[in-house]
């Protein structure tokens, strides 16, 4: 089923405490593209200046990702994006982030893309994703992610957002930042007042927690020892979630469960390599294999 991903396309430098990358594949759209490509066709829209190499689009084509919707804007230069780990990887600084052609982005999306069943507004600034949502009325399933650049910087947009999305995942930061509430159970609570019908916390190596009208309840993080860069891990399981519910066509609570655990499990693999690496060295049989040790491990 049609899946639609808007969100930022970027060169991303990243630090962690023992290694460094300089201007690697990323972005929200990216990562959230890619992990969903294990489980449906996606489509990405987004932009980039005429900086972007001619290989990472290749490569996301390579995956079945169809890039019509990637507008590349000639003697532009695409979004920046530089972060530091801190020695517990959990901690990350933004040292330096450029909009450049993100800043001008005008989010219009081909009409190819316009009559799609699953929208993820991945990050990026409430206007554009308002702007997205606007062109898909008919989209059965809308996702959005947000973080604390955009929940300080557009507050007002975002809260218009919320109202007219589905579902919404942050992190515990930015839920926290959001609802100026430190207890996360009842910062999703108030998320959930603000417009979605589920919110979903991420927490990183702790998992994430699920808020729905009926239930919440919250899914480990799979416990992976070799977590060299976690930039993306968020994006990817959104892509992951995302992609199992477009995949199965249905998004009933049970199946919701099995997304957010196909999410948590493509997240595990994104944070095993720099930019999309471990992503590109797996295949679905992997995540599969994941799943079913990671469903030994829940029971008891
Ligand atoms: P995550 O680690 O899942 O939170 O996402 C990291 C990705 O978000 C990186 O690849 C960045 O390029 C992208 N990113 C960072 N800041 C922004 C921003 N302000 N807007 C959109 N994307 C961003």
């Amino acid at each position: 089923m049609s899946l639609i991903v808007v969100g930022s396309v970027a060169l991303d430098s990243v630090e962690t405490p023992t290694e460094k990358r300089e201007d690697v594949l990323g972005g929200s759209a990216v990562y959230f593209s890619y992990a969903a490509s294990f489980f449906t066709t996606v489509r990405l829209a987004g932009v980039v200046g005429e900086d972007w190499p001619a290989e990472h689009t290749e490569l996301l084509e390579s995956r079945g990702i169809d890039t019509t919707g990637l507008q590349v804007v000639s003697g532009g230069k695409t979004f920046r994006w530089r972060g530091k780990y801190m020695k517990d990887m959990n901690d990350r600084e933004t040292l330096d982030l450029q909009l450049n052609v993100l800043a001008d982005f005008d989010p219009l999306l081909p009409e190819s893309y316009r009559h799609c069943k699953y929208l993820f507004l991945a990050n990026g600034s409430p206007t554009h994703q308002l702007k997205t949502l606007d062109q898909c009325q008919g989209a059965r399933l809308v996702v959005a992610d947000t973080m604390d650049f955009y929940i300080r910087s557009e507050r007002n947009g975002l809260l218009e957002l919320l109202k007219r999305v589905d579902g919404l995942v942050l992190n515990d930061s930015e839920a926290k930042l959001l609802t100026d509430d430190d207890n996360l159970v009842r910062a999703g609570n108030i998320v959930r007042g603000m417009g979605p019908k589920f919110v979903v916390i991420k927490k990183g190596e702790h998992g994430a927690i699920f808020f729905g009208e009926n239930e919440t309840y919250v899914l480990p993080a799979f416990p992976t020892p070799d977590v060299v860069d976690p930039t993306g891990a968020g994006d990817s399981f959104a892509g992951g979630m995302m992609g199992y519910l477009a995949e199965r066509d249905c998004f009933d609570p049970k199946t919701l469960k099995e997304a957010l655990a196909y999410g948590t499990l493509t997240a595990s693999f994104t944070v095993e390599d720099f930019s999309l690496d471990r992503l590109q060295a797996i295949e679905r049989k992997d995540l599969d294999r994941r799943m079913e040790e990671y469903r030994k491990m829940l029971s008891f």
